[in-house]
């Protein structure tokens, strides 16, 4: 598999090896304590890697506290996945945690901040700020060319998963889309709409013009999967609505299928032939193929709230990012 490169700032003495990225990289961010009053908490951060739980330890490879910034996140989170996405590899940020322990925060950042256009605030969240690095970087990479081009194109496309149906949010008109994962074509979802980014568009207008009229240089092809999960807790199933026992249900199922697929990978108990591993059992697992596995990066978010009445989805929530971390990230049959 591809050399990985050391990520994370670190003091390097002389001849001391650096240490390879993680293949799985679990942090644990927890949100602000919003008008609780001392001694309703019971979360605290140890140290850097570290929180403790009803004064239990739990070490992660980075715990960012309340007054951690968005810029903080991305910083470990987000930009070494835009290096490693240059670089080739399938990446993937997930965001997991109880519902308002702030995924869609730290994913795309409050609503104020996404209308603010490509310049970025404080606010902002990864999927942003991923957007302008990785235009930035590709120009960057452009402009120090050795005489070599590497032409990028860089489509988009965003679909949600609802009632184990995959919706188009590009194309609203198609709501139940199938995925295809064949040994002739590879993996893909079937007529999702990909777009050309349009969102930094001179830049993306140079890029496409570049590639059709210079060709070479090596041709990587690497994507980059940004997933806001739904909350998992049992209070979404508790609900009298129907539809919220209905959602419910879906959730519960995505989710617990993601929680035995992580646990699967922990243990091993796979040859690494992707027909061992349950991809196939929920909508959510099966699009995270190739996050799991093969030519891949993954980091997940773990968000929690800090109150003491959201403790045991604080626990369940820390023990997912604990397996995570085990799983093996091994290659899966490449189908290409
Ligand atoms: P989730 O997506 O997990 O359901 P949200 O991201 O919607 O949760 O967060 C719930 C609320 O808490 C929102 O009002 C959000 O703005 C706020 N919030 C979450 N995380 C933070 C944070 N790190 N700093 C400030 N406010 C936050």
């Amino acid at each position: 598999s591809p050399q990985t490169e050391e990520l994370t700032a670190s003091v390097v003495q002389d001849k001391v090896p650096e240490a390879p990225d993680p293949p799985v990289k679990v942090v644990v961010r927890i949100r602000p304590a919003k008008g609780l009053g001392i001694g309703d908490t019971s979360v605290s951060k140890v140290s850097n890697n570290s929180l403790s739980v009803a004064e239990r330890n739990y070490t992660f490879d980075s715990v960012f506290d309340s007054d951690s910034t968005q810029g903080d996140v991305y910083q470990l989170v987000g930009a070494p996945l835009v290096k490693d996405a240059l670089s080739g590899y399938n990446t993937s940020i997930l965001a997991y945690g109880q519902t308002g322990s702030g995924k869609t925060y730290t994913m795309w950042g409050p609503p104020s901040a996404m209308v603010e256009g490509p310049s970025v605030s404080g606010l902002q969240g990864i999927v942003p700020r991923i957007f302008q690095n990785l235009f930035s970087e590709i120009q960057k990479e452009q402009g120090n060319s050795d005489g070599k081009m590497i032409n990028y194109q860089c489509r988009c496309s965003f679909l949600e998963v609802y009632d184990e149906k995959i919706g188009d949010l590009l194309d609203p008109t198609q709501r139940d889309l199938e995925i295809k994962d064949d040994a002739k074509n590879g993996f893909y979802v079937e007529n999702l709409t990909e777009e050309y980014v349009t969102c930094y568009e001179d830049v993306t207008q140079i890029l496409i013009k570049e590639s059709s009229s210079k060709c070479f240089g090596s041709s990587k092809i690497s994507r980059i999967s940004l997933v806001d999960l739904a909350g998992f807790e049992r209070n979404v199933l508790d609900d009298a609505s129907r539809q919220h026992v209905k959602e419910g249900k879906y959730i519960k199922k995505s989710t617990s299928q993601l929680g035995r697929l992580v646990n699967i990978l922990a243990e091993g108990s796979h040859s690494g032939k992707s027909e061992e591993v349950p991809y196939r059992s929920s909508r959510v697992t099966h699009l995270l193929r190739e996050s799991f596995g093969g030519n891949a990066k993954l980091s997940i978010i773990c968000t929690i709230s800090p109150d003491n009445k959201s403790s045991s989805e604080t626990v369940s929530t820390l023990r997912f990012g604990l397996r995570a971390k085990l799983m093996k990230n091994e290659p899966v049959v490449n189908v290409i």
